[in-house]
């Protein structure tokens, strides 16, 4: 049984890490493939997980569009597949990456195991593409490893034979806690040690991120706006690490520079985020990963979208759906610090063994 594991941006390595390493903690063998979809930001993952890539397809070139991408990522996985047989393949998720890696191994007729699957607005161009990307990868998987009850009923309403669905919960808590275990017996680095330096922590943090297409232009904006706002209040730094895309970085570097509370800074490697999550009080994001982190740590999100895919956050009252209006946004911040104690109490999306149910399903497979 051969197995290869394929995967392109931060958050797919972030979540599909902590099943590499239980495959090589019982000793299962597996490859490891990399579109290199985000380069920077993915090389840190690997190498805090201690990860070498088989195949590194380096696929990215300035201006490239989804078209593109999509054609050079299927032609590279299908030169792979041409040179080494496979039997079953790994994908995360909802990238560009997962839905070609998928298509490619299903025209050679290898098995597709779809991680973090199930998860739907059944709007498809909301967000874009991924609502597509995996529904697609969805109909082409043969086992599907669902982080919620929710994401597995989505699944049997499509008609997925219910044998072939796992409910695991999202690998990203794994990840989670195994960064924190690290930090707790005394990880740290540069990029820590200078955040400690240079903002203190003696007021309150709020921690901002934001990458997502359906956000470029008006709803980077307003959520500028909004931070404007925020950062009149004397009693809260806001640090937000900037996605390197630069429809992201032109307008909120514009906006934003030379306010004193306001800290912004290069997307931190994943160790250094956690370390961060972990001081802050309030989180505002549209990061799908950031929404699932956050309950373990009990840190409220407001999450800067018209829609989610991750109600199970918004019905237990670990985040909250604001959208990109500032007003909107600065209502809640102004609400949420008001709060002594925050509500959620158990995290709807994992407890930490997802990777290892997972595994365990593979061998039962294997055999
Ligand atoms: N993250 C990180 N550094 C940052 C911002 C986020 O390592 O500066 C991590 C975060 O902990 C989460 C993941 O990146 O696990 C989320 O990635 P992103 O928001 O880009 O994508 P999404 O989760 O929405 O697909």
């Amino acid at each position: 049984m051969k197995i290869l594991i394929c995967f392109g941006t931060r958050p797919e390595a972030i979540k599909m890490a902590p099943i590499c390493l239980a495959l090589s903690q019982k000793n299962i063998p597996y490859k490891l493939c990399v579109t290199a979809q985000h380069r920077e930001m993915l090389d840190q993952v690997l190498e805090f997980f201690g990860l070498v890539p088989d195949y590194d397809l380096n696929i990215m070139q300035p201006n490239q569009n989804l078209n593109v991408l999509s054609a050079r990522i299927l032609a590279d996985m299908d030169a792979i597949f041409k040179t080494e047989c496979f039997d079953l393949v790994l994908v995360h998720g909802d990238t560009t990456t997962s839905a070609m890696v998928a298509l490619a191994a299903f025209h050679r007729q290898i098995k597709v195991a779809h991680v973090e699957a199930g998860l739907r607005t059944y709007n498809k161009l909301s967000p874009f593409p991924e609502e597509l990307n995996r529904q697609f990868t969805g109909r082409i998987a043969d086992f599907h490893f669902a982080p919620t009850e929710k994401a597995k009923d989505n699944l049997l309403k499509e008609h997925v034979d219910k044998s072939k669905v796992l409910v695991t919960g999202n690998t990203v808590v794994d990840a989670l806690f195994i960064t924190l275990e690290k930090i707790k017996n005394g990880f740290s680095n540069n990029a820590i040690e200078n955040l400690k330096e240079r903002i203190g922590f003696s007021k309150r943090i709020i921690l901002v991120t934001g990458h997502r297409r359906e956000s470029f232009g008006v709803g980077f904006e307003n959520l500028c706006k909004a931070l404007l706002e925020i950062s009149k209040r004397q009693d809260v730094d806001i640090i937000y690490p900037v996605h390197l895309n630069p429809n992201v970085q032109d307008v909120v570097y514009n906006k934003l520079s030379n306010i004193a509370n306001i800290h912004l800074i290069k997307p931190l490697d994943y160790p250094s985020f956690v370390w961060l999550m972990s001081k802050s009080t309030l989180i505002i994001s549209d990061s799908g990963g950031v929404q699932e982190e956050a309950p373990s740590l009990r840190i409220p999100v407001l999450v800067t979208r018209e829609t989610t895919e991750r109600n199970e956050g918004i019905n237990a009252g670990c985040s909250i759906l604001v959208g990109t209006n500032p007003s909107k946004i600065n209502a809640a911040v102004n609400e949420f610090l008001k709060k002594e104690k925050f509500q959620c109490e158990i995290n709807p999306y994992g407890n930490g063994d997802a990777a290892n149910k997972i595994v365990d399903f593979l061998q039962t497979y294997i055999k």
